[in-house]
């Protein structure tokens, strides 16, 4: 008798950090480690860091943000989950809509998949709306990289809003 050896599927996954309070630069940065460091998830690419305006309630500070790629087994809710628990670890208290946050990670891909769950909305929702999640996934894909439902992300590029950003040389 020969032994199977199962494998799991692994999916491709990309993921938007953001912060803007308590040292954002430093909490970006613990949270892509934690990302790394977690037994189900591999990191592959990770952008630059930008500072970009604010979006939402007003006189808040500016946003970090910066997006990864990465490879895992999680199935999405499980990742979602694992997620939540690393925002969670950086003090993340959820407030205001929108407003100030130690750090936020967002599914914003999960390999080609589209979902719409009540807590789960995959590509995410805002995405093409978002130059500061657009750019770092140009930066670590390419801009013929299609975006399930929405289109390729050259042409979400383009009709995206021109919110400031800044590419951080750090
Ligand atoms: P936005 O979703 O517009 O970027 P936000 O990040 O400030 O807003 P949160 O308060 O972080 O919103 O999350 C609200 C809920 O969004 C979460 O509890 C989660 O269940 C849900 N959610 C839906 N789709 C996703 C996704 N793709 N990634 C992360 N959370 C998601
Ligand atoms: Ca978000
Ligand atoms: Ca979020």
């Amino acid at each position: 008798m020969t032994a199977s050896i199962k494998t799991e599927p692994v999916f491709t996954v990309f993921i938007g950090l953001g912060s803007n309070l308590e040292n954002p630069v430093q909490q970006i940065r613990t949270a892509i480690g934690a990302i790394q460091a977690n037994k189900g998830i591999n990191l592959v690419k990770a952008s630059s860091l930008y500072k970009t305006a604010p979006v939402g309630p007003e006189g808040q500070p500016d946003y970090i943000n910066a997006v990864v790629e990465v490879q895992t087994t999680m199935q999405p809710q499980a990742l979602l989950a694992t997620l939540q628990t690393i925002e969670n670890q950086h003090g993340r208290k959820r407030q205001l809509h929108w407003g100030a946050r130690t750090l936020d990670l967002d599914i914003l891909l999960f390999d080609e998949q589209v979902i719409s769950q009540p807590n789960l909305v995959i590509p995410h929702a805002h995405i093409s709306e978002r130059n500061f999640v657009l750019i770092p996934l140009l930066e670590i894909t390419d801009d013929s990289l299609m975006i399930p439902g929405k289109g390729q992300l050259n042409d979400l590029l383009q009709q995206c809003r021109d919110n400031a950003i800044e590419k951080l040389d750090i």
